[in-house]
């Protein structure tokens, strides 16, 4: 079961609930001495029903995550007649590429270049370029996704020659537990591998890190796209993820 927003009482916890995140980014963007607008708020609506992405979508949010493609696809669906950017946030099998590269405008969890080049074969002629983040894991975490930095340049230069993908930037995923100060020096590791890159040329823009847990220390860090479920749309029906990986 998908939760959904049954009644007017919830569109109203969350509206409450996106003002308090809104609230919370423009505060820590604003401590960093950065301007709000330059933090994208995605919204990650997995385990939650398509009735809550549209609630979202009339309260001004135009990006959604998604990271399962089976609970995705009739989301998307419900959904087609909203202008919204969807984003597939969730590890990428092979075998689940074409539909990604048919239906969403980002890719961010991308960590190996035969993922890269299904995606940039199967992204159909009519749509634009597929926005892709590469996503980085730093020594010693074991999250479940993720390049190296060297992995990471690698990626990114093979990138430049796919015409159909756009390459945009890093993404991360903290392991869980760690404490502000940890939070913040694997943020802050990250966006020196992104500034290193754009020093070297690459020509990125996206710097996708900060979920509900950490996305304060993530805008600290210099955050250009937060990823927020949990804080906006309340817990998931399910933990492990609903519709399976
Ligand atoms: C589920 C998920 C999120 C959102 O997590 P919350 O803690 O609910 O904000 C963000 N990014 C990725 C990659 C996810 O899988």
């Amino acid at each position: 079961m998908l939760i959904g927003p049954q009644n007017s009482a919830v569109a109203g916890t969350l509206a409450a609930r996106l003002r308090t995140v809104r609230e919370r980014i423009g505060a820590a963007a604003r401590a960093a001495g950065r301007n709000e607008d330059s933090v994208t708020l995605l919204a990650v609506s997995k385990g939650h029903a398509a009735a809550a992405v549209g609630a979202l979508a009339r309260l001004g949010v135009e990006h959604f995550g998604e990271s399962y493609l089976q609970e995705a696809l009739p989301k998307l669906d419900a959904l087609a007649g909203l202008e919204l950017s969807w984003h597939f946030i969730g590890h990428l099998q092979a075998n689940k590429t074409r539909a990604v590269a048919e239906r969403f405008a980002w890719v961010h969890g991308l960590d190996r270049l035969r993922i890269a080049e299904r995606l940039a074969a199967q992204r159909p002629h009519w749509a634009p370029p597929l926005n892709v983040c590469v996503q980085v894991k730093l020594a010693p975490d074991a999250t479940k996704g993720g390049a190296s930095a060297s992995e990471a340049r690698a990626l990114l230069m093979a990138l430049a020659s796919f015409p159909r993908l756009r390459a945009r930037g890093l993404m991360c995923m903290l392991p869980e537990g760690l404490d502000a100060a940890g939070q913040r020096a694997r943020f802050s590791a990250v966006r020196r591998l992104y500034e290193d890159l754009r020093q070297e040329g690459a020509a990125l823009d996206t710097l996708s890190m900060g979920m509900s847990g950490d996305f304060e220390a993530a805008v600290a860090a210099g955050s250009t796209l937060v990823r927020i479920g949990t804080a906006l749309l309340g817990a998931r029906a399910d933990a492990a993820g609903v519709g399976g990986p």
